[in-house]
């Protein structure tokens, strides 16, 4: 039920079209998520959590000293430095990368993303990580092979880009700009596509607005980029099954109370 917004004619994201698991699939062909913990684990552990769920085959939680309660299912990695972080990344059956969650601004976090950016593999860019950023988004961007996709919120994106006009406007101007993907977070999450695809996902659930729901997206997000889905199809898949799952938990929840949820989303699209 994707439609054409009647205010503004954009395509609006709808009930989206899942990569499922086909009679040969297997863990690594399911696709394999690494999120990255940082300063504050808890919001990795909501990425990765929400990945699992989301449909990835493999979900790696890489830290320092990675989390070690909740589901077995779920891989740990420690690794001590930045560089042992950039030679864990070279492993080619990593699908995608998750980086901002809880990183933090202070000590490795900048070393963390230059790992990150070296190892040329999809990326979910969020919080912490979009900060570092900054200003210098479009200048580190430009260069990357991999596809990248940034969700910032209101915030977010103003720190990191100048440009005038509507959400719709300024969301495409930042997709041209950095070459990535954007999804514009908020009570409207605008998608778009550095070749100007626009999507819209208007009416989220204002009960949205707390803590970690974002951390749950970016995992969300990386499920779908991970099972081969691109560009803001994949953003739309996402935005629809946070929403979704944020329906489903509420009126009130917080966002671990998303997590089970998102899978009655995606039978929801089966
Ligand atoms: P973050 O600010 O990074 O934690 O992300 C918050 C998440 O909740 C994003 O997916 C937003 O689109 C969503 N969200 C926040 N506030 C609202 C709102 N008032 N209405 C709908 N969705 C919201
Ligand atoms: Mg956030």
């Amino acid at each position: 039920d994707i439609g054409i917004d009647s205010d503004t004619g954009w395509r609006t994201a709808g009930r989206p079209q899942l990569v499922t698991p086909h009679a040969h699939s297997h863990k690594y062909s399911r696709g394999l998520v690494v999120v990255i913990e940082g300063a504050m684990p808890g919001a990795a552990r909501l990425s990765a959590l929400a990945a699992m769920t989301a449909g990835s085959g493999y979900v790696v939680l890489a830290g320092e000293k990675p989390w070690q309660g909740g589901p077995d299912a779920l891989v740990r990695r420690a690794f001590g430095t930045s560089t042992d972080l950039a030679e864990f990344l070279e492993w080619d059956r990593i699908d995608a990368v998750v980086l901002g969650p809880g990183l933090g601004r202070d000590g490795n976090a900048d070393g963390y993303l230059r790992a990150a950016f070296a190892a040329e593999k999809p990326l979910i860019l969020d919080g912490d990580a979009l900060s570092l950023l900054g200003t210098n988004a479009a200048s580190w961007l430009q260069s990357r092979q991999a596809p990248t996709w940034l969700t910032p919120h209101s915030g977010e994106f103003d720190r990191m880009f100048g440009f005038d006009g509507s959400k719709i406007e300024r969301t495409l101007a930042a997709a041209r700009a950095t070459g990535a993907t954007i999804v514009h977070k908020g009570a409207d999450t605008v998608m778009a596509s550095p070749k100007g695809a626009v999507r819209v996902l208007a009416g989220g659930s204002s009960w949205l607005s707390t803590a970690g729901t974002g951390d749950v997206l970016a995992g969300v997000l990386a499920a779908q980029v991970a099972q081969g889905s691109k560009g803001v199809q994949a953003a739309e898949a996402a935005a629809w099954l946070h929403g979704r799952a944020a329906r489903l938990a509420g009126p009130a929840f917080y966002a671990d109370d998303m997590i089970k949820h998102i899978s009655e989303a995606v039978g929801e699209c089966l």
